[in-house]
């Protein structure tokens, strides 16, 4: 079965004809960068594998593992781009931001583009998008790929995209101004920059719910915590999608608005999900890392590659009604994870600690340093209660941590927009949430 991934009848095809696809793709892939791309045939030599010696779906297990280490060592021997890209016609380079180490420039052909653009309408389509809408586009234009990608979706779509880009190019004010004056009916963005434009909405004396017309918000690039998505809905008053992707991997998730987990373009891609210690798949429903191959990327396609991102793979059928399988949401990457004080913990972690008291804003910042064998964690809040009263809060969720954390944290209040700046909400692609200073 074969067609453009725009076309909705991947949504409920059946698991067989899935299954088939899937192994049909996994082999063109595989052969595809054996005669392709050195990268691919470099790592395979030296592990003693050949694409021939898989003979169906159940012998994934038998390619080996790419890692970001893989990717940085190719850019190290062939400068700049490394040669993982392969031996393809690229008309556009998008790059990682590289939450570790140097960025990592991806190519794209005219085919990858297309590719990766209909799977965005794929997923816009699911969440209530379509040709009446007007969909503000305030992602980052840059080398981060989703402000482009997501644009391509909405044009496919047939609804009217405004690309007004980040905070960085057009201001929270002028965006809103937009927002209201245009009518806009759909944001795509980050889930922090949706409650940073509420707010200064609010500021400028205008009711989000009353005084503009957003039905749907859609983001990514970030993890949205099932907290933040009830704040965003219940002061928009729209529905809000979590989308999980990267640079490197396109558009590959969804969620359905049954909001229960995302579905995975397995027409597309093959997810895995293993124990990051031993490689091992884990069992359906149990956490690990996500392990990510593109089936349909031409040039610098992933091939088990381990992205990093903790998730778990659901398996029963949604709801909805379609047959995609689903996967948790990511509520943190390994690189994310810190360990302090033996404890693994994850930025997202802190949050319902930090949204339970209400007197608290959306934005934080855990430091981590240490002073000689000791380790200390802050964690930096912005307090809009009462200023007499400020002591008395940051005790109050020293507590709540420490209760569900099992970390104990010392937490400093900053006025209203002292951690924003801190963390640099308007302009940043990516979320940085923790400070790690300890000297290694
Ligand atoms: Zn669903």
């Amino acid at each position: 079965m074969q067609g453009s991934p725009i076309d909705p009848k991947w949504e409920t095809i059946s698991r067989d004809e899935l299954l088939a696809v899937q192994e049909e793709r996994l082999k063109g892939l595989l052969k595809r960068a054996e005669e392709k791309i050195p990268f691919y045939r470099r790592l395979w030599k030296k592990e003693g594998f050949s694409p021939d010696d898989v003979k169906g779906l159940g012998d994934i297990g038998k390619v080996p593992f790419t890692t970001k280490q893989d990717i940085a060592e190719s850019i190290r021997l062939f400068p700049p781009f490394g040669d993982y890209q392969g031996d393809f016609h690229a008309i556009r380079v998008q790059s990682s931001t590289g939450s570790t180490g140097k960025p990592k420039a991806i190519f794209h052909t005219r085919n990858d583009w297309e590719n990766i653009g209909d799977l965005w309408a794929r997923r816009l389509r699911v969440q209530g998008v379509g040709p009446t809408d007007i969909v503000q586009i305030s992602f980052a234009y840059t080398l981060f790929i989703v402000g482009f990608t997501s644009t391509e979706g909405v044009m496919k779509l047939g609804s009217l995209a405004v690309p007004t880009g980040s905070g960085a190019v057009t201001p929270s004010e002028r965006q809103l101004q937009i927002a209201h004056d245009w009518g806009t009916t759909v944001i795509g963005c980050t889930g922090s920059y949706m409650l940073h434009l509420a707010e200064v909405a609010r500021e400028m004396g205008l009711d989000p719910r009353k005084h503009f017309n957003i039905r749907v918000s859609f983001h990514t690039a970030e993890p949205l915590t099932e907290k933040m998505r009830a704040e965003i809905e219940d002061t928009w008053g729209c529905k809000a999608y979590n989308n999980w992707g990267s640079v490197e991997t396109g558009a590959p998730t969804w969620e359905c608005p049954e909001q229960k987990g995302l579905h995975l373009n397995e027409d597309a891609y093959i997810f895995e999900v293993i124990d990051y210690k031993t490689g091992i798949p884990v069992p359906d429903g149990e956490e690990g890392e996500l392990v990510v191959t593109t089936l349909l990327k031409e040039a610098a396609p992933l091939i088990r590659y381990r992205i990093g991102d903790i998730t778990a793979l659901m398996k029963e059928r949604c709801a909805c009604g379609r047959t995609l399988n689903r996967m948790t949401a990511v509520h943190g990457r390994v690189d994310d994870m810190i360990k302090v004080k033996g404890v693994a913990i994850y930025p997202t972690d802190f949050e319902p600690s930090i949204k339970k008291f209400g007197v608290f804003g959306g934005e934080y910042l855990i430091k981590v340093w240490n002073e000689g064998h000791r380790e200390l964690v802050k964690v930096l809040v912005e307090f809009l209660g009462e200023d007499g009263d400020r002591a008395k809060w940051c005790e109050e969720l020293t507590k709540d941590l420490h209760g569900a954390l099992g970390l104990r944290s010392e937490v400093e209040a900053l006025p209203k927009g002292g951690v924003k700046a801190l963390v640099g909400t308007e302009t940043r692609t990516k979320y940085k949430r923790i400070m790690d200073l300890r000297k290694k």
